[in-house]
């Protein structure tokens, strides 16, 4: 008979600790129990790759995307080798495998490499032979044998490109909170717990702030419709299920707040309103690499016109130097920074149908004396710039307004 196939995913915070490993291994070897054929993706101890970054920022600032994966690779192979000892002292088979080993080729776009391909062959040998599969997360190799990483909370994408490559009968994502909730639960304890959400849906929220989930891994389940099983490392009980639809009766308007603080504002003084000349400053941007996501032009005032835009606080520095030497260019005036930022979103797919959302969202910040620097809208989302130290009050403001509170 078949025997089910499960691919298991441990987040950082789950193997933080020598206890947290034993722990993992406990679940991992109670699953094989039951007859479960199992591949466990793990990601670095704790907070390793941040660690890693440190370290490397002190010794180059500028350090080669190459060299940087060489490095942060190094923290998931600790884990794998880790966890596959735990399991061998409780008297079960497995092995480890970094990425490159399971045959995880990706392009060459160094610290953001996009999957194309697994050759799982050597998985599917070892599964045979009974063995407990143990693969490193958040890397993998390209065609020309340099080491890459999947952007960060990538290991979520290594779980489900291998649940997917294997036909997996469950993908469940192990993490320190109980599953996807309507706010952080750190900011807000009065987060509910949500059991049933859309990829669209989960996918706007990780796109907009929500660390829960890499972003890009709901992509990837989106696509080839793997549902994904969001739960706690730390007790039995049932999560969130991430899948296609979810059946509501009728769609609630706003489902779910997220906070995101690693955007940093730029500003551009004074720029010549003309043909072009955004053109110029954001072609600039995007043949770095660099990528800009609000973008607000003011109203033009004697020919003149402020534009301001956000990009992540990682590429804050390439891109300020990138904005000064083309406000030079185009004769455009001071160019301003502003790190001290955070990125409020409310997202509901009920938004599409139902009318004063915005209002309900600019009324409950106004109300609570938060002044919106920038807007942005999608079908499905609203989000404003805010101060940082306003940040956690609005989430928890919203959160209430939007009957979200348990
Ligand atoms: P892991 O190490 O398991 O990958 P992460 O730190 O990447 O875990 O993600 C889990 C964290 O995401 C939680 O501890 C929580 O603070 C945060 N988080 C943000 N938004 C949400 C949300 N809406 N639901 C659940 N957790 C959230
Ligand atoms: N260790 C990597 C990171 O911190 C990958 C992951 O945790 O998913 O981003
Ligand atoms: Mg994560």
């Amino acid at each position: 008979m078949h025997k089910k196939l499960i691919v298991q995913k441990f987040g950082g915070s789950s193997v933080a600790n020598v206890e947290r490993i034993q722990n993992v291994a406990k679940r991992v070897v109670s699953y094989r129990k039951q007859g479960y054929n199992l591949v466990v993706v793990v990601s670095a101890l704790g907070d390793t790759t941040d660690e890693l970054i440190t370290l490397a920022n002190k010794i180059n600032a500028d350090a080669s995307e190459r060299e940087m994966d060489m490095l942060l690779s190094t923290g998931e192979q600790i884990s794998v080798a880790l966890l596959a000892m735990a399991i061998h002292k409780l008297g079960e088979e497995a092995i480890s495998f970094t990425g490159a080993q399971v045959g995880i080729i990706t392009d060459d776009s160094h610290t953001r490499a996009r999957i194309i391909k697994i050759n799982a062959d050597k998985i599917r040998e070892e599964l045979k032979k009974g063995k407990i599969i143990i693969v490193a997360g958040f890397q993998g190799v390209t065609l020309t044998q340099d080491i890459t990483t999947l952007g960060r909370g990538g290991s979520d994408l290594t779980a489900v490109a291998l649940a997917k490559e294997l036909h997996a009968d469950e993908c469940e994502i192990y993490t320190d909170v109980e599953g996807i909730f309507t706010t952080d639960p750190r900011v807000e304890p009065k987060a509910r717990k949500i059991d049933w959400i859309t990829y669209d849906e989960m996918l706007e929220m990780a796109s907009l702030g929500a660390q829960v989930m890499q972003a890009r891994s709901i992509e990837v389940a989106k696509k080839f419709n793997v549902p994904i099983h969001v739960r706690s490392s730390f007790s039995d009980k049932t999560g969130t299920m991430i899948v296609k639809e979810v059946k509501r009766m009728e769609e609630v308007v706003v489902n779910a707040i997220t906070l995101n603080r690693n955007e940093a504002k730029i500003t551009i003084c004074n720029v010549p309103d003309k043909p072009g000349v955004a053109a110029k400053i954001f072609k600039d941007l995007a043949s770095a690499g660099v990528n800009v996501d609000m973008i607000v032009q003011n109203v033009s005032h004697l020919r003149q016109t402020d534009i301001s835009f956000t990009i992540s606080k990682a590429e804050a520095s390439k891109a300020i130097k990138l904005t000064k030497k083309a406000s030079k260019q185009i004769e455009a005036g001071e160019v301003l920074e502003d790190e001290d930022i955070a990125r409020v979103s409310i997202v509901g797919v009920g938004m599409k149908s139902h009318s004063g959302v915005a209002a309900g969202m600019f009324d409950t910040l106004a109300k609570n004396k938060i002044n919106i620097e920038m807007i942005s809208t999608s079908d499905i989302s609203i989000s404003c710039i805010i101060k940082n130290t306003q940040a956690e009050a609005a989430v928890r403001s919203l959160h209430e307004r939007f009957g979200l509170a348990k």
